[in-house]
Order: structure tokens, then C-alpha cells, then sequence
């Protein structure tokens, strides 16, 4: 278990809070505020906090969200899509937000998930620090593996505060992105069924699958 051993390592390198705080108290002064002043003395406190909120996906383990599953269905085989799964995520390349919302959906065979665990999976992974492709691909994946469904599809839309409040200063521009596995991207019908359910259906509805 590399992965298991990594994360012990790393586990034990983790800075402390106090540390913690005290590079945001850096990071306060790089902008030429003063930490000491009043309304700034808590801030590094707050922030910490705030941090254990926005990465605390680093904690749970995807698998583990998706490992109940049920193979009671009813003979039902028709896919199963989950829309509009808002997120707040945050870029790796520049530690803003990233606010969107994923479309997850998979054929099932034999064996289903809690709809709200679908949820949950956008959110483990949205609580990282993210690439939105990285992140597609993540959730796709970890479904396909975990359930073993004829097909996996999913389509993120966000906007990066990074390209909005600083950089090119581009208001209301989206970044779509997509995995399509299994039957999504072999049988037209099939993608085309989940684009509909989603609202994406037409031409250049998706510029990468
Ligand atoms: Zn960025």
C-alpha cells in the first residue's frame, strides 16, 4: 500500500495549526496589511478553520461512499442521472474558487447507489484542491470502478474565480468539461439520452468527451 504509506508521511510532515496560521499571518503582511491591527487579529484563525471545510475531502475515502450498493432494482436498467450537483471547489493553480455544478449519470448493471451518494462523490472530490478536468475524469472513474455499470457519464460546468476576479477578468465564462465511459461513448443514442436529461443537448454542446 504506496498510496496508504504516502498519506501517513504526509500525515506526519502536516504543519500545525499554529503554523498554519502563522503563514496565513504571512501571507496578510505580503499584501501590506497589518495582521496585528483589530479586525485582522482573527482572520488567520478563521481561516484555518475555513480551510479544514474546503479541502476536507482529503479525509474521505470515495470508495467508502460508494461501497453499499443495492441489487434490488426491479429489473429497472434504464440509466440513472443525477443533476445539477452544485459544488464549491477550490484550483490548484491558484487556491480560488471554483463554483459549478456536475451532471453525473450511469447505466446500472444489476447494482445501484443511494442517489444522494452521487452527491456526495462530486463532493469528496470537489473538496480538494482541483483541475475541473481532473476532477471529471475522478468521479467517472471511481463510478465505473465501485459499480461496474454498462457506462459512466459526466459533465461539470464551473466558473473559476481565477479567470473572473483576477488575470483575464472574464465575468460569466464557463469551462465545460466531460468523461463519457462505456456506453456513453460508444452508442450515440445513449450520450445523446443523458445530454437531453441534462439540458446539454444540440450541436457543440460538448467540446470534449
Ligand atoms: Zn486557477
Amino acid at each position: 500500500m504506496a498510496k496508504a504509506k504516502a498519506a501517513a508521511a504526509r500525515e506526519a510532515a502536516r504543519p500545525t495549526r499554529e503554523e498554519a496560521e502563522e503563514a496565513v499571518r504571512t501571507m496578510i503582511r505580503w499584501a501590506r496589511d497589518d495582521p496585528a491591527r483589530e479586525g485582522l487579529r482573527d482572520t488567520p484563525a478563521r481561516v484555518v478553520r475555513a480551510y479544514e471545510e474546503f479541502f476536507a475531502g482529503y479525509l474521505q475515502d470515495p470508495n467508502e461512499i460508494l461501497q453499499r450498493t443495492f441489487s434490488e432494482v426491479g429489473g429497472y436498467d434504464e440509466m440513472i442521472v443525477m443533476t445539477d450537483i452544485r459544488f464549491e471547489s477550490h484550483c490548484e493553480h491558484h487556491m480560488v474558487p471554483v463554483i459549478g455544478k456536475a451532471h453525473v449519470g450511469y447505466l446500472p448493471d444489476q447494482r445501484v447507489v443511494g442517489i444522494s451518494k452521487l452527491a456526495r462523490l462530486v463532493e469528496v472530490y470537489a473538496r480538494r484542491l482541483q483541475v475541473q478536468e481532473k476532477m471529471t475524469v475522478q468521479i467517472a472513474d471511481c463510478l465505473q470502478k465501485a459499480l461496474k455499470p454498462k457506462g459512466v457519464a459526466v459533465v461539470i460546468e464551473a466558473a473559476h474565480q481565477c479567470m473572473t476576479t483576477r488575470g483575464v477578468h472574464k465575468p460569466g465564462v464557463g469551462l465545460v468539461t466531460s468523461r463519457m465511459v462505456g456506453a456513453f461513448r460508444d452508442d450515440p443514442s445513449t450520450r445523446r439520452e443523458f445530454l437531453a436529461v441534462i439540458g446539454r443537448s444540440g450541436a457543440g454542446a460538448l467540446p470534449n468527451t
